[in-house]
C-alpha cells in the first residue's frame, strides 16, 4: 500500500511524497531542505520530475548528494539519471508507473500516472491545477488543450496531485466564468474550510475537475458566453475558447 502526502515548500508548492514501508520517493523537489526534514532518519529512494522550472528542480542536486538516489524525468533536466518520455513505463515502489507527454506550460512537461489496487494517481506538475491549469510559458494553447484532453481520459476517480496550492484563487476565477455553476460555489466553501485549518485542498479528482474547472469546460454554454464577452469570436472552436480563458486568467 502506497501512501501519498504533501511536503509544503516555498510559498505554495507541494512536493508530493510516495511512501511504501520505509521506501520514499518525491515528485518535483524544488527545495531539498523540507524533504530532508520530512524524511528525518529515513532515506530517499528516488525522485520524479515533471518539468524544468526551478521551483520543481532546485533541490535535486542536494538530494542526490545526500541520498545518491535515481532521478526520473525529462532528459533535458540536470541530474536526471533515467530519462523518460510520453508513452514510457517504469516500476516504482513495486507498482507500474506510466508517463504522459503534456506540453503547454513548458515543452518538456510530462505527467506520471501511478496505478495501485484499482486506484489511479496522477502527478501533473504545473499542467492541471484544482479548478485551473498552468500558464503557457512555452507551448501553444492548442498544445495545452490537447495535453489537458489526454488527462481527462483518465478515470473519473483519478486522484490529482497538483504541484501548487492555487485552488481558492482558481475557484474565484472559475466563479466569474460560470456564475451559475453551483458545484463551483460548493467547492469554494469546501476549499475555504480546509484552508482556514491550514490543510491542503489537494489531491483533487477528475470528476470534480470536470464539474468545476473552466479550462476543462470549453464546450459549456456559459463558459462560451463569458469567453465571447472577453474577446472570443462567435463560433469559436473549443481551443479558441480555451485560449481566451487562459489569456483572461493571466490578467484576472
Ligand atoms: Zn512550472
Amino acid at each position: 500500500m502506497i501512501t501519498i502526502s504533501p511536503i509544503p515548500a516555498f510559498n505554495d508548492n507541494y512536493i508530493w511524497r510516495l511512501t511504501r514501508g520505509r521506501e520514499h520517493w518525491v515528485v518535483d523537489p524544488g527545495d531539498a531542505k523540507p524533504v530532508v526534514a520530512a524524511l528525518g532518519h529515513e532515506t530517499l529512494s528516488g525522485i520524479l520530475v515533471t518539468h524544468h522550472h526551478f521551483d520543481h528542480t532546485g533541490g535535486i542536486s542536494a538530494l542526490i548528494d545526500k541520498y545518491n538516489c535515481p532521478v526520473i524525468g525529462p532528459q533535458s533536466i540536470d541530474g536526471v539519471t533515467q530519462p523518460v518520455q510520453g508513452g514510457g513505463n517504469f516500476s516504482i515502489l513495486g507498482v507500474e508507473a506510466s508517463v504522459v507527454s503534456v506540453p503547454g506550460h513548458t515543452l518538456d512537461h510530462i505527467a506520471y500516472i501511478v496505478r495501485e489496487s484499482g486506484k489511479t494517481h496522477l502527478f501533473c506538475g504545473d499542467t492541471l491545477f484544482a479548478a485551473g491549469c498552468g500558464r503557457l510559458f512555452e507551448g501553444s494553447p492548442d498544445q495545452m488543450y490537447q495535453s489537458l484532453g489526454k488527462l481527462t481520459q483518465l478515470p473519473d476517480d483519478t486522484l490529482i496531485y497538483c504541484a501548487h496550492e492555487y485552488t481558492l484563487a482558481n475557484l474565484h476565477f472559475a466563479a466569474s466564468v460560470e456564475p451559475g455553476n453551483t458545484a463551483i460555489l460548493q467547492r469554494q466553501n469546501a476549499a475555504q474550510a480546509l484552508r482556514d485549518q491550514q490543510k491542503p485542498t489537494l489531491p483533487s479528482n477528475m470528476q470534480l475537475e470536470k464539474e468545476t474547472n473552466p479550462f476543462l469546460r470549453c464546450n459549456q454554454g456559459e463558459v462560451r458566453v463569458q469567453a465571447e464577452l472577453h474577446g472570443a469570436a462567435k463560433q469559436s472552436s473549443p481551443v479558441e475558447i480555451f485560449a481566451t480563458l487562459r489569456h483572461w486568467k493571466d490578467t484576472f
